[in-house]
């Protein structure tokens, strides 16, 4: 059934706020609302017991407070990853994936359904772009997984944008949710703890430098030259290497931020060391660090990962050089959660 009233997660304060004057009620209730959604984690207007009647029945006739229904859930084996599809009210599908690594709890979630970057090695971008997601769907993935992890008295420690989509290319709402998640009398989640993931949106990039924030930022490079970035990333046609890089040496004078750079190791293709010497040429005096990971395998793509001893060569080549560089611990592949791996599909 398609859910018609606007989501409560849509909101912000101060739309909060301007419900409550239109309600002719006192002040302070806009902030119990708001008490109740992001630190109480209320999952509907019956929950306000500090509420009155009227005010608990008007929020439920003009909000929705529930717009991801959870289809499925699939578990790795070692209970470190959970995936879960989510059904929006449209009957689109999206997926969210919770990781454990020893008392960190990590959710990567996803800011569009699809994705029109088109990277040949990754799930999402091969199902295209359907839409994109609203700052209340994006801010509704968090608070379901916080509820999730509530019950065991546990908390998220880190939450990556890099799930589907490009959140750069849905920049006003992914910005939007992660200031309602980061807001203090709310659900207060540190802006540091934030990574958002993207394939090299220049114009955003620069825009995201200017705002000066403290959430940190990933860069996905993959590839040195133009040729072989292109042929991996096809926006890189439109927003080439050279250009790329000057935003990110941008982003770091102005807001004096690391930038990481992805680097998912494809066998034969961008493993080998003249890839790294490029690499290590491209970023040569940036405050940054490399992370490479062992690409994923997807359905439609013939790339296949390369083997850990090629990883570890091209990971010791970049020490050498002086950049820092880590290998990442891929996870959740059996269950489809790894990075590109995505497509909300049952
Ligand atoms: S890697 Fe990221 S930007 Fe590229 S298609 Fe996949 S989701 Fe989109």
């Amino acid at each position: 059934m398609i859910n018609t009233k606007p989501s409560i997660f849509d909101l912000d304060f101060k739309d909060v706020f301007e419900f409550i004057k239109n309600e002719k009620e006192p002040d302070y209730r806009a902030e119990q609302i708001w008490k109740g959604l992001y630190h109480n984690l209320y999952s509907d207007a019956e929950s306000y017991s500090n509420l009155p009647r009227r005010l608990i029945n008007k929020l439920s006739e003009r909000y929705s407070f529930s717009n991801l229904t959870p289809l499925e859930q699939i578990n790795a084996k070692d209970g470190q990853t959970i995936k879960f599809l989510f059904q929006l009210s449209d009957q689109k599908t999206i997926e969210t994936v919770l990781m454990y690594y020893n008392k960190r709890c990590s959710l990567c979630i996803s800011t569009q359904v699809g994705c029109a970057m088109g990277c040949t090695f990754c799930a999402t971008g091969q199902m295209g772009f359907l839409r994109h997601l609203s700052s209340g769907e994006i801010v509704e993935q968090v608070i379901f997984f916080a509820r999730y992890l509530s019950k065991n008295r546990q908390i998220l420690t880190n939450i990556v944008l890099m799930g589907m989509g490009e959140p750069f290319h849905n920049y006003r709402a992914t910005i939007e949710a992660i200031d309602r998640l980061n807001d203090q009398s709310g659900f207060n989640f540190g802006a540091r703890r934030f990574t958002i993931s993207t394939v090299g949106i220049i114009p955003m990039i620069k825009k995201f430098a200017l705002e000066n924030r403290q959430i940190n930022l990933a860069v996905s490079l993959h590839a040195a030259d133009n040729d072989l970035r292109s042929a991996l990333i096809p926006v890189n046609r439109k927003y080439p290497l050279q250009e790329l890089m000057d935003v990110c040496k941008f982003y770091v004078s102005t807001t004096k931020r690391r930038i990481s750079f992805e680097w998912a190791l494809i066998d034969g293709i961008n493993d080998d060391i003249k890839q790294a010497e490029l690499l290590t040429q491209l970023i040569s005096g940036l405050l940054c660090h490399v992370n490479l990971i062992l690409l994923n395998p997807t359905n439609k793509s013939h790339h296949k990962p390369s083997d850990g001893k090629k990883a570890v060569a091209f990971k010791n080549f970049l020490i050498q050089k002086g950049v820092p560089c880590s290998i990442r611990l891929r996870r959740g592949i059996e269950i489809r959660a790894g990075c590109g791996q995505l497509a909300a599909r049952r």
